[in-house]
């Protein structure tokens, strides 16, 4: 297979982790003789500092010619004045919005390796393996109006949540596909009880699940999921919900499995197509001391393996050698207990490359 794969390190560990991650692709293109090429490209922080736009033309424009678009991060301390004009988010917004992936999926495993990484009991995270589905392009982080202003002397702000059923219908319907694959059974989390928008969600998401009589449903309002989270993360399998939430539920699931630096992503739309990024951020933090874990970004390319260009047999590979380098004992600073010695990032990419 030939395939063209857009890389966008972005900003503080990005370069880091895509680079590890780009080793594991091309492993895999040597081993089944697929041609991956590779074009880097701007984006985030570094694209204003040089262009002065977070998502260039010329970015976008590989991007959408592309197959598959891999992400490190974007974003950092240089770039995060509120009060600026052009900001990293704003790049990533617009090309999730161009590319037109309105499903952010994001799976939630607990690796047997990592059980006793997590913050929870291990009895309570045994089991444990969710695919959250985020609306990605529409509800309040896009409702317009937005903006700020004076309201009787006082400095203001509004947004504006917002959903129509075409993208409530097309996000639910992936869910309960991917349902269809796994165990049976959807829940989709809302907050219909003060909502309006919530309100229209839970009645088209009704809709939907009338058309998939094999599969279990269920609503769940937003502030019990958080808890459900912590207290009972084992019943869920696939899990749906709009920008905000989605948001915020799967960064508090992911703390589940015990480290960002284990997570993957990807979002799709219609085509094929994908967007594949690790969940965490650019890590300010650590960047450029060569310590980042880059297993999400690896596990990544597993999903963009699958989901973007077909090769199953490829993608499962790639997770079983993760899985293998974890059973062996490695593990990056992130992940290491007391007296495990850490493995860098370089090492760690190394590791998933001889374990292929
Ligand atoms: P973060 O995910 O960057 O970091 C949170 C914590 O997790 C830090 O202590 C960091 O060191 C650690 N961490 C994250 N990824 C790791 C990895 N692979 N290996 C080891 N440790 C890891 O979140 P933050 O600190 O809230 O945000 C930092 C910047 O990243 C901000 O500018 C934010 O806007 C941006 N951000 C970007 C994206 C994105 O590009 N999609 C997502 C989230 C945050």
């Amino acid at each position: 297979m030939e395939a063209k794969i857009t890389l966008l390190p972005g900003d503080g560990i990005g370069p880091e982790v895509v680079n590890e991650a780009v080793k594991v692709l091309t492993a895999v293109a040597a081993q089944h003789t697929h041609t991956f090429t590779f074009t880097e490209k701007m984006a985030g922080g570094i694209a204003i500092d040089e262009t002065g736009d977070p998502l260039p033309e010329d970015t976008l424009g590989a991007c959408l010619e592309s197959d598959a678009v891999l992400l490190g991060a974007v974003g950092g301390p240089k770039w995060s004045d509120p009060k600026a004009a052009v900001r990293p988010e704003q790049g990533l917004l617009k090309l999730r919005k161009s590319l037109g992936v309105f499903a952010n999926i994001r799976p939630v495993k607990v690796f047997a390796a990592l059980a006793d990484a997590s913050p929870l009991r291990p009895e309570r995270v045994q089991n444990v393996d969710i695919v959250f589905v985020r609306e990605l392009t529409g509800g309040i982080y896009f409702g317009q109006p937005q903006g700020r202003e004076m309201v009787d002397g006082l400095r203001s702000g509004h947004d504006t949540m917002r959903y129509n059923e075409m993208e409530i219908k097309r996000v639910v319907n992936v869910a309960f596909k991917l349902a269809q694959g796994r165990r049976g059974k959807v829940t989709s989390v809302d907050k219909a009880n003060v909502l309006a928008s919530s309100r229209v969600w839970r009645e088209v998401a009704h809709e939907v699940a009338a058309e998939y009589p094999d599969i279990e449903y269920e609503d769940v309002l937003v502030d019990a999921m958080a808890m459900y989270l912590v207290n009972r993360p084992g019943d869920f399998d696939v899990v749906v919900t709009g920008n905000m939430f989605g948001d915020i539920l799967s960064d508090e699931a992911s703390m589940i499995s015990g480290s960002l630096g284990m997570l993957p992503s990807a979002a799709l739309g219609e085509g094929m197509l994908g967007l594949y990024e690790p969940i965490h951020g650019s890590a300010p933090d650590i960047a450029g001391k060569g310590i980042a874990n880059p297993l999400a970004t690896i596990l990544s390319t597993a999903m963009l393996l699958r989901s973007s260009l077909g090769l199953e047999e490829e993608a499962s590979k790639v997770e079983t050698a993760v899985s293998q380098v974890l059973a062996a004992g490695y593990r990056t600073a992130d992940l290491a207990r007391g007296g495990e010695t850490a493995v860098n990032t370089q090492e760690m990419g190394d590791l998933v490359v001889k374990a292929l």
